[in-house]
């Protein structure tokens, strides 16, 4: 098998922050400007903000002219038509950088599949929308020894039809659905281990200096306190943050903790 394991000193890290269906728009604004204020000139981490649809562009104004980078939560693959209540790739573009594909909460209470993951993903990357593809086990799959496989499938799913100039534009999201909103973060070391694992199946589908430049991100439970641990793993390119990318002061401790 491929060691797809190098290169971390040229993989892009990234801290995102999902502020999931948080905030109004003029909470999203001034949550923005705080951030904009304290992290507004790092340039590494990436520092990417998601706030709900309806404050993306607000968000956007807030942080333009600083390295702030903004991201949607999710979008739908076709480009226009009879799809009440949803958000098409066109009308993102040009908004936001990012957008988050295939979370957990929306597998688990949307209904999203596999294969609609693959689309948005394929839709993002069309409209040069950078992807954060998220995949993640349950704890009955991890208790069982069964994560790795089910990463391996996910991960080959959501990559399907992409080619490896498609792979190297995106980024991945590793997050144990047990560890999302519960306080129970994986270890530094589950994280690491299992992170190696995903770039190591991107390396076979694609080859290993695609894997090599993929940025991998861990999510769940990352707070200020455990998220230096985090950080520092070698397979770890960054995170993605829900409930304390809420808290500016908390937010930026994690984005300085991915400063090398
Ligand atoms: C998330 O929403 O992607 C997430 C990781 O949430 P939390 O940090 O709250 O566990």
């Amino acid at each position: 098998m491929n060691d797809g394991a190098t290169g971390a000193e040229t993989r892009q890290k990234i801290v995102a922050g999902n502020w999931k269906m948080h905030t109004t728009v003029a909470e999203a604004t001034a949550l923005a400007g705080a951030l904009t204020r304290d992290l507004g000139r790092i340039d590494s981490p990436q520092v990417v903000v998601c706030p709900p649809f309806i404050s993306l562009a607000a968000v956007a104004e807030a942080v333009a002219g600083s390295s702030l980078a903004v991201g949607a939560q999710n979008l739908h693959w076709v480009e226009k038509g009879a799809y009440t209540g949803e958000i098409s790739p066109p009308m993102l573009a040009g908004i936001c950088q990012y957008v988050i594909v295939g979370h957990s909460e929306r597998r688990q209470y949307f209904g999203e599949t596999d294969e609609t993951v693959n689309r948005k993903a394929r839709a993002a990357l069309d409209y040069a929308l950078i992807p954060i593809v998220c995949v993640g086990e349950s704890l009955s799959q991890r208790e069982s020894g069964e994560t790795g496989l089910w990463l391996d499938g996910q991960i080959t799913a959501a990559l399907n039809d992409l080619g490896p100039g498609d792979v190297s534009g995106l980024v991945i999201a590793y997050e144990p659905i047990w560890a999302i909103g519960t306080g129970r973060a994986a270890t530094s070391a589950q994280a690491n281990d299992t992170i190696g694992g995903i770039r190591r199946t991107v390396a076979d589908l694609f080859g290993s200096e695609v894997a090599a430049g993929v940025p991998i991100l861990y999510g769940g439970s990352v707070t200020a306190a455990n998220s230096k641990e985090f950080l520092t793993q070698p397979e770890v390119d960054g995170a993605l943050v829900g409930g304390a990318s809420l808290k500016a002061v908390e937010f930026a401790t994690i984005v300085r903790a991915a400063i090398s």
